[in-house]
């Protein structure tokens, strides 16, 4: 553990420093006037400044001995334009091909591939052998693309899942409305039910007001999934951080910046920990349903509390889609995780970007050592292999996906 550890300080370090910079505004400071002054223990360096324990540096200095801030000879580059080259030499792994066939239950819109015999090219050559489209929308909607799956050369290579429209929930006539296209939407050939972050973030009750996650009106929906033994694949609100100040200790401000949107201050939202409280009520509300935590729910920055929800809520599985900087970050506490919890991880990617999918198979099946997440943005660090075993591979990428939504097709794959 003791690299692990080395790894963390770095990180930290560079963290610390990439704070620095944010804090930082124009040129250095004087150093003049500086808490501290004339302790000594600066060692009459020009312009090192003390402070004390708990107490921060001053813009544009960082702590270059304990408790003693120094300030940089030259300006220092921004945050955006700070890009450090690696010295690190390191065996390198790519993996353009998934090591065994993937499902892939989390992209959207794919289900319109069947049409474009490149990417089913594309597919082949990832590895990929399931897309399961989310965005199915209503009955209407999941039977077109139903029918033209199973039109097509490919209708082994794609599902679908049916969305609910949760707006006008506790109205008059709502829910029989709901639970019957969700019940024909099935009859059509949808194997589970995709619910968007708007639900708890911006759908609105019949009265105006938000709809929240674990609101009683929706029940019967959740027990219906269960009836018809289709999972419910979930994302609830946004990475922590998104609900965080934007201050120069934000790991996500570069993001949060880039994409000012994203941000979801409490005026505008409830908080991440209303909204993951709302979600786990469904999930204990509900034992007879199968759900799918999207995203990790989130906690993948937080293995413990991963692993706690599965272990007090067994109807729950978790997907990992767009977390990769998250388990890439901590492949130690990553790699222990996903072997002890081999039976309730699913693959997911969210976007179909054929370049990226690479980046999840590196990670996963090697041991490589600081390598680059494909967006800079969300993770300022590097990323470490996991290096996980050929049966948590085969259970990751399809076993469990098969065993979780039972309409995938159930042939045709490895032992
Ligand atoms: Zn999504």
């Amino acid at each position: 553990m003791r690299a692990s550890k080395a790894v963390f300080i770095m990180l930290m370090l560079t963290l610390a420093g990439v704070g620095a910079l944010v804090a930082q505004g124009g040129g250095p400071p004087a150093g003049q006037g500086g808490r501290g002054q004339g302790g000594g223990r600066g060692g009459g360096r020009a312009g090192w400044v003390q402070i004390k324990a708990g107490e921060e540096c001053p813009p544009g200095m960082t702590e270059a001995r304990h408790l003693e801030c120094a300030p940089t000879a030259a300006p220092a580059p921004s945050i955006v334009d700070y890009r450090p080259r690696s010295t690190v030499v390191a065996p390198e792994h790519l993996v353009p091909k998934a090591k065994f066939p993937v499902v892939d239950v989390h992209t959207h819109g794919t289900s319109s591939y069947v049409s474009l015999p490149d990417r089913i090219k594309e597919m082949d050559a990832l590895n990929l052998r399931v897309l399961v489209d989310l965005s199915g929308g209503n009955a209407a909607r999941v039977k077109e693309r139903v029918d033209a799956i199973n039109a097509s050369p490919y209708k082994d290579r794609f599902r679908v899942f049916a969305n609910v429209a949760w707006d006008g929930a506790g109205g008059p006539g709502w829910q029989e409305k709901a639970v019957d296209d969700l019940r024909q939407a099935v009859k059509n050939g949808a194997i589970g039910l995709k619910v968007f972050k708007e639900l708890g973030l911006r759908n609105k009750k019949a009265d105006g007001t938000r709809l929240a996650v674990d609101d009683p009106a929706l029940d019967p929906i959740w027990a219906l999934c269960g009836e018809l033994n289709i999972p419910v694949i979930i994302h609830t609100a946004e990475p922590q951080e998104f609900f965080s100040p934007v201050d120069n200790h934000n790991e996500r401000w570069l993001e949060l910046n880039l994409f000012p949107n994203r941000q979801s201050p409490p005026s505008l939202y409830p908080p991440f920990e209303q909204l993951m409280k709302e979600r786990d009520h469904v999930f204990s509300k509900h034992p007879k349903t199968r759900f799918i935590g999207a995203h990790f729910d989130w906690y993948g920055n937080d293995l413990q509390r991963a692993a706690r929800q599965l272990d007090t809520q067994p109807n729950v599985y978790l997907e990992v889609a767009a977390v990769l900087y998250e388990f890439g970050r901590q492949p130690y506490a990553a790699a222990q995780f996903f072997t002890k919890y081999q039976d309730r991880v699913l693959f997911g990617k969210d976007t179909y970007e054929p370049t990226e999918y690479p980046y999840y198979w590196r990670v996963f099946e090697t041991h490589d050592e600081y390598f680059d997440y494909y967006r800079g943005y969300h993770a300022f660090w590097k990323l470490y292999g996991l290096g996980l075993s050929d049966e948590v591979l085969k259970k990751l990428y399809y076993k469990n996906a098969l065993k979780v939504e039972p309409g995938l097709p159930q042939s045709g794959w490895p032992k």
